[in-house]
């Protein structure tokens, strides 16, 4: 096990890096995405699911720009199945 050590002592600790767009928001303003250790791409709302995570604005145009630049496969290094960027652009439509 290899954890990185966070100092707590900073206001941006709560902030996370978009990784298509690269603005750095307060967690509550971006989506979670997780890939799970049997390789599913997962939304995670909860900000509980294990895995690797990837942060993304609740966005439907970064959304887009995720999907045209294949920002996902390249962030968890592998091939997002079908219908990923579909559920993520369901998921933005619902929320508000
Ligand atoms: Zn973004």
């Amino acid at each position: 096990m290899s954890q990185k050590k966070e100092k707590m002592n900073s206001k941006k600790c709560h902030e996370r890096m978009c990784i298509c767009c690269g603005q750095m928001k307060e967690k509550g303003e971006l989506l979670r995405i997780v890939k799970t250790k049997d390789g599913d791409i997962l939304i995670d709302k909860t900000g509980k699911l294990n895995g690797r995570g990837a942060y993304m604005c609740n966005d439907a145009e970064c959304i887009k720009k995720a999907e045209s630049k294949k920002t996902l496969e390249r962030s968890f290094k592998c091939k997002i199945p079908d219908g990923t960027y579909e559920m993520l652009n369901k998921e933005f439509a619902v929320e508000t």
